[in-house]
C-alpha cells in the first residue's frame, strides 16, 4: 500500500468515525495505580497517549514532547492533542461483584436485611420475568455503572428457573453495551454435567479479550452450597476444567455467621479453595478462614455499599490484608447499593473503617483507589488488560474535574478523587480509547427510552405478580 494510498484511506477511516486518531491527553494530573517503574504515586502533571489501536502507548511527566513514542506516533498519521490541564486521569474502575439486572429495583424492601431483601426481590418478582427483561435490565444497569466510572464490571447473573433463553439474555445484553465485562454463569442445578459443559462452552469460547470488545472474560457463579451437597464439587471441577474463576456468595448476612462459617469445611473438601476462588462480601470470617483463604490465594470483594444498606457489617480489611488475603471491590447490584457509585463506595468503605478504629492511620484514600482497580482486576483475571494505566493496557480511563463542580484547590490528587469528588466530577469516561460518557451521558445511547422501557416492564412484573397471588 502506498503513503499516499494509505492516508487517504486513514482520513476517510477517521472522517467516518472506525479508525481513531492516536490521541495524546497532557496537562493533567495522572494516577497510574500501576505497581510498574512509575509506582503508584500521582504525576502531578503528565501525558497518556492513547494509540489507535485503544491500547496505552506510553505515559509519563512531562508534557511529552521529549518521549521518542509520541514523537512517532505524530510523525507516523493522524494525531490528537487533548489538554486536560486541571483535570485528573486515572483508570475506570472494576466493580468486582455485580448483579446488573437488580438495576431496576432499587429501593426495594428499605428495612431488610438479606433474607428477607431476596425474599422481598428474587422469590417474589424472579418467577415472573418475560422474555427481554433480563437483557433490558442487565443494558440498565450497565449503562448506570458506565455513567459513574466503572468500565469494567463483574456480572454475576441469576437464573430464576425460567428459560435458559430468558437466563442468557444476561450475557447477550452485555455483548451490546461498550462496558467491559466477565460474565458469572450460573449453572441450572437441575441440569446434568454434559449439559452445563454443552451450553457453558461456546461462550468460554468467545473470549478473546481486545480493546474494542465488551467481553473480557468468563466465570462461575456457583450456588451449590446452598443447594443440593453434590452441587458445589461439580462446579468447582467445571471451573477448573476450563481455567475459571470463581465467585460465590459467603459470609454476608450476619444473623447466619455462626452457620455459614460451619460450613467452610464444605468448601475445603470440594476444592473450592483455591487461587481463582474470590468470596463475595466475606464479612465474618474467623482467623482460622481467613488464613486457609489467603494460604490458598483465594480472594475476598468487599462491596461497602451494599453491605451497609443491607446492614450485613463491616468486614476488617486492614486484617485481611494484613493475613495476606486479596481484597478486591465491587458496587454490587443497584437493588442493594442503591447507586453504583465507586466514588461513594470507597469514600464510605474508608469513612467505615475509620470510624470503627477511631484512627486514621491503616488504609490511605489511595489504597482504596487501589483495591477498586488493579487488585479486583487481579483478582478477576484480566489484569493484563484492565485495572491500571501502563503501556500495553486498554486506554479504560476517567478523566475528572475536581473543579465541576467546583472542590476547591487540590492538595492530594488520591484524596480529591476519594474524600472530595463523586461521579458528578466525571468529564469523560473512555473505553479502549473511545469517548463513552461525556458529561453524564452515554454517547449515542437514548436513555430516555430505556429508562421507559424497563418502567413499562416492571410494571408488567408487578402486574403479573399480583395476578398470580389472587
Ligand atoms: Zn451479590
Amino acid at each position: 500500500m502506498s503513503r499516499t494510498f494509505f492516508y487517504v484511506l486513514s482520513s476517510c477511516l477517521l472522517a467516518a468515525g472506525l479508525l481513531p486518531a492516536a490521541t495524546l491527553y497532557r496537562g493533567g494530573a495522572i494516577l497510574p495505580l500501576s505497581g510498574g517503574p512509575l509506582g503508584d504515586g500521582p504525576i502531578e502533571s503528565g501525558y497518556l497517549l492513547v494509540a489507535d489501536d485503544g491500547t496505552i502507548a506510553a505515559l509519563g511527566a512531562g508534557d511529552g514532547a521529549a518521549d521518542p513514542r509520541v514523537s512517532a506516533a505524530r510523525a507516523a498519521r493522524e494525531f490528537a492533542t487533548v489538554d486536560l490541564t486541571g483535570k485528573i486521569v486515572l483508570p475506570g474502575f472494576v466493580s468486582g461483584h455485580s448483579h446488573l439486572w437488580q438495576s431496576a429495583f432499587r429501593g426495594i424492601t428499605p428495612a431488610s436485611e438479606l433474607p428477607a431483601w431476596l425474599d422481598g426481590l428474587h422469590r417474589t418478582y424472579g418467577g415472573f420475568f418475560a422474555p427481554g427483561d433480563f437483557g433490558a435490565f442487565t443494558q440498565h444497569g450497565a449503562f448506570d455503572q458506565l455513567r459513574h466510572g466503572v468500565t469494567t464490571t463483574y456480572n454475576h447473573s441469576h437464573f430464576f428457573g425460567s428459560s435458559f433463553e430468558n437466563y442468557r439474555e444476561q450475557f447477550t445484553a452485555e455483548l451490546a453495551t461498550p462496558q467491559r465485562f466477565i460474565f458469572a454463569w450460573v449453572n441450572d442445578s437441575k441440569a446434568d454435567d454434559a449439559t452445563w459443559r454443552s451450553r457453558l462452552e461456546p461462550i468460554v469460547k468467545q473470549v478473546a479479550p481486545r480493546p474494542n470488545q465488551p467481553l473480557l472474560g468468563v466465570s462461575i457463579n456457583a450456588v451449590g452450597i446452598y443447594q443440593a451437597p453434590a452441587v458445589l464439587p461439580r462446579e468447582i471441577a467445571l471451573a477448573k476444567s476450563f481455567g475459571l474463576t470463581t465467585q460465590i456468595h459467603y459470609l454476608e448476612p450476619s444473623a447466619t455467621q455462626v452457620e455459614d462459617r460451619a460450613l467452610w469445611p464444605k468448601y475445603q473438601a470440594a476444592g473450592a479453595i483455591y487461587r481463582g476462588m474470590s468470596f463475595a462480601h466475606f464479612i465474618h470470617a474467623d482467623d482460622a478462614i481467613v488464613r486457609d483463604a489467603a494460604a490458598a490465594g483465594a480472594a475476598m470483594i468487599w462491596n461497602p455499599l451494599s453491605n451497609g444498606r443491607l446492614a450485613s457489617g463491616l468486614p476488617p480489611i486492614e486484617k485481611y490484608l494484613a493475613a495476606g488475603l486479596r481484597v478486591g471491590m465491587g458496587v454490587d447490584g443497584q437493588a442493594s447499593a442503591d447507586i453504583s457509585d465507586p466514588f461513594e463506595n470507597v469514600r464510605l468503605g474508608l469513612y467505615a473503617l475509620r470510624i470503627r478504629r477511631e484512627n486514621a492511620g491503616g488504609l490511605q484514600p489511595i489504597d482504596l483507589l487501589r483495591l477498586h482497580t488493579v487488585k479486583t482486576a487481579e483478582i478477576l483475571g484480566v489484569q493484563r488488560y484492565v485495572g491500571s494505566l501502563e503501556v500495553g493496557k486498554f486506554a479504560d480511563f476517567l478523566v475528572v474535574d475536581p473543579g465541576d463542580p467546583g472542590t476547591g484547590p487540590v492538595w492530594d490528587v488520591a484524596a480529591t478523587i476519594v474524600f472530595a469528588c463523586s461521579s458528578r466530577n466525571i468529564s469523560a469516561v473512555y473505553v479502549g480509547g473511545k469517548k463513552i460518557v461525556e458529561a453524564g451521558r452515554v454517547v449515542g445511547h437514548d436513555a430516555a427510552a430505556l429508562e421507559a422501557d424497563v418502567n413499562a416492564r416492571v410494571r408488567a412484573i408487578r402486574a403479573r405478580q399480583s395476578a398470580a397471588k389472587k
